[in-house]
């Protein structure tokens, strides 16, 4: 008899902790996407997981996201990119992704534009935002986005589909929930300056150590990788 990886076990508490903190600010479960991050683990181990039901999947580089997606073709998994993508990787990488949150830049945006069309696929993605303000981070910072809504609006392949933040590195819990708070209040600016036709119903926020709080704030998607597979 194979054994059960652990991963598996770990499933069901963070589902439990998902829905508890659903409930807990009025909110139901069927709200929030848990995108199991593979980063850590190997093919088999992502397997694991589609094969008990949690089949939205998030790689970081999208080389191992390729590696990991050819492994398991034929597994009905969504896969999500949550890292940088390079300018060079995007024509590789959109056929196989069903949501890249981490799209920082209006350049990159241009060129997901310019292949997608070329592969006649749509694009969904979310924008990156740097709400803490670190220099070491990807995105755009909060100002940057009020002007691109005409830009984005004129898209007729990518869809922005929402905001996409991380928590800063040093930030403690209630300094975290404050910057989801942040990405919220800018979601919602958005989408009362930005054209009617561009709908930011996605909020990627919170991960193993803020999750819960990410989901009080309004988290929609929430990226959880250590927590799953911590023995
Ligand atoms: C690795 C990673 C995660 C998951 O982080 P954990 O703390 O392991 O849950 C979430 N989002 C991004 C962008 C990541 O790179």
């Amino acid at each position: 008899m194979n054994e059960l990886p652990p991963l598996v076990h770990n499933l069901e508490p963070i589902r439990h902790r998902i829905a508890d903190a659903a409930r807990a600010s009025g909110r139901t479960a069927d709200a929030i996407t848990l995108v199991a991050v593979t980063k850590y683990v190997d093919a088999a181990m992502a397997r694991a997981l589609a094969d008990a039901g949690c089949l939205d999947l998030g790689e970081s580089r999208p080389q191992e996201l390729w590696r990991k997606a050819e492994a398991l073709a034929g597994c009905p998994v969504r896969w999500h990119l949550i890292g940088h993508l390079q300018r060079n990787k995007i024509a590789r990488t959109l056929p196989l992704v069903s949501l890249v949150h981490s799209v920082d830049s209006l350049r990159l945006i241009e060129a997901i534009e310019t292949e997608a069309a070329g592969l006649t696929q749509s694009a969904p993605v979310l924008l990156e935002v740097n709400v803490s303000g670190e220099a070491a981070k990807h995105g755009f910072s909060p100002d940057e986005l009020a002007p691109l809504g005409q830009r984005l609006e004129q898209l007729a392949h990518v869809e922005v589909r929402g905001l996409m933040c991380m928590a800063g590195r040093d930030s403690a819990a209630d300094q975290a929930r404050r910057e989801f708070e942040q990405l919220r209040k800018l979601r919602d600016r958005l989408q009362t300056l930005w054209p009617d036709r561009l709908k930011l119903n996605e909020l990627s926020m919170g991960m193993s150590g803020d999750f819960e709080a990410a989901i009080a704030e309004g988290a929609t998607l929430v990226r959880i990788g250590s927590s799953l597979f911590d023995p």
